[in-house]
């Protein structure tokens, strides 16, 4: 779920920018790129009371028509209003109501969004409450006494401002988990999908054309509910047409996006091929938690291949899966079948998992003291000054450094690395976004 957006409006000069940085807890503005939002607006993510949100300075908003970008800047603040889920109306308190102001509030009466009215530049308490008390006039509620650049009256505004934002959704236990199950022909997918939902449900047979045609079938575990996506019954129908070898990998990439965990299931038998690291590919690409699946260990000669030395070998081969854990299954026996529902919980609660910027802060800080960031040739050191999630399913977090062409893949696979080990992240794939202060 995008983070809620607040749009930060008001005529030139009232201190729009110095307010919003505050808010943002940051000195300087700091350009937040996240896909889907216009480019040219300056984001700043914010946090209070542990609710998240981003700052947005629409820049001045003038209604006075001589100005020869009024519709520019109009539409502008529009953009900005349009995504935003409460606005924070900024006044002079040292001037007092202009007719600009009242042009604004104006205008802002006719959104259906909530309004805060934040009287800027009230440094001294006393003062402060009268010099707010003039804003009623605007018909926008209570005046809130604030000052931008000594911080004063902020804390009451921001109390009052999330409690306008929407609540993030709840992440219930009792939420579905969709577990895709993918692999080449042949592997056991079906024989898993039998072991999990009973014989029953689906017939395992070598033989073509067998098994059932409907796709997802949903089973509860443990008070847990899965929506099993099987790529292999669809397949077995469809061999008459394409014959045996149809891989079908473009259902298997449907499955994969369609998942929350992936359980891309290997032959122990076969190891793994180059179709298991293509679909090992779509897995990160698709930003899935994924769950490796060594199918037939029991036909595996245990005294000449060890669990140690297997996972030795499929590790070198799925590098970009370093962060999937793997489970060495008997789907005929049963052998730790049940124990594959353990790593996909363990994967879709990562998936999901939601981090506060207080605590990401503090994995950078920590991060940073063990290992600065490396310098370049000319002698420039890359910095971090703040962090924050983004975004789940798949966790991504946004860093704000200096320059991020300071920070080589080295470091960066090394702050990863710090996330993953400090957050508990297993199953799941990380996104980092390396943003370059403008
Ligand atoms: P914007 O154009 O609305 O973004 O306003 P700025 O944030 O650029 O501020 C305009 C001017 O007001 C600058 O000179 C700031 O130093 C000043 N200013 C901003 N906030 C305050 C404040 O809380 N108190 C006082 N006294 N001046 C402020
Ligand atoms: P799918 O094409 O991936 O759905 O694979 P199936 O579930 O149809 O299994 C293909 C073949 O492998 C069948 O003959 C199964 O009996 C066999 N098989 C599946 N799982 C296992 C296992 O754990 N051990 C052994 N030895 N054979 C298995």
């Amino acid at each position: 779920m995008p983070l809620p957006i607040v749009a930060i409006v008001g005529r030139p000069n009232v201190g729009k920018s110095t307010l919003a940085n505050r808010l943002a807890g940051v000195q300087e503005a700091i350009v937040y790129d996240e896909p889907g939002v216009t480019r040219d607006r300056t984001y700043m993510p914010a946090y209070w009371c542990d609710r998240e949100f981003l700052v947005v300075d629409t820049g001045g908003l003038v209604f006075d028509d001589d100005t020869e970008f009024l519709p520019l800047i109009r539409q502008q603040v529009m953009v900005a209003l349009s995504e935003a889920s409460a606005v924070l109306f900024v006044v002079d308190g040292q001037t007092g109501p202009l007719p600009a102001d009242e042009e604004v509030a104006a205008w802002l009466r006719q959104q259906s969004l909530p309004v805060l009215l934040a009287v800027n530049k009230c440094e001294s308490p006393e003062q402060g409450l009268m010099q707010a008390a003039q804003f009623w006039e605007l018909g926008l509620g209570e005046p809130y006494a604030v000052s931008g650049i000594h911080g004063n009256g902020t804390g009451d505004l921001l109390d009052q401002l999330i409690a306008h934002l929407p609540q993030p959704e709840e992440i219930t236990p009792t939420n579905e988990i969709a577990v895709a199950i993918v692999g080449r022909p042949n592997v056991g997918k079906s024989s898993l999908l039998n072991a999990f939902v009973g014989e029953s449900r689906a017939i395992v047979s070598p033989i073509s054309g067998t098994t059932r045609d409907s796709i997802d079938t949903v089973v509860e575990h443990q008070g847990q509910t899965y929506r099993l996506i099987d790529t292999a019954g669809i397949r077995k129908k469809k061999n008459v047409e394409y014959g045996p070898e149809f891989f079908g990998i473009n259902r298997a990439f449907k499955a994969i996006r369609r998942a929350d965990v992936v359980l891309l299931v290997i032959d122990a038998l076969d190891g793994v091929t180059e179709q298991d690291q293509k679909l090992a590919g779509r897995i990160v690409e698709e930003g899935r938690a994924c769950v490796l699946v060594v199918n037939k260990w029991d036909a595996i000669e245990k005294d000449t291949y060890t669990i140690y030395d297997y996972e030795k070998n499929l590790r070198e081969r799925m590098q970009f899966l370093d962060w999937a854990e793997a489970i060495f299954v008997s789907a005929t026996t049963g052998q730790r079948v049940e124990k594959i529902l353990e790593l996909v919980n363990r994967a879709a609660e990562s998936h999901k998992r939601r981090v506060s910027t207080a605590v990401v802060n503090e994995v950078i800080e920590e991060a940073l003291r063990w290992h600065s960031p490396p310098v370049t040739r000319q002698g420039r050191q890359g910095r971090i000054y703040y962090g924050t999630q983004v975004s789940v399913q798949p966790p991504a977090i946004a860093l704000f450094v200096n320059d991020a062409k300071r920070f080589n893949d080295n470091y960066r696979r090394y702050i990863e690395r710090q996330f993953r080990q400090q957050l508990g992240y297993t199953g799941t794939p990380i996104r980092l976004f390396w943003r370059s202060k403008q």
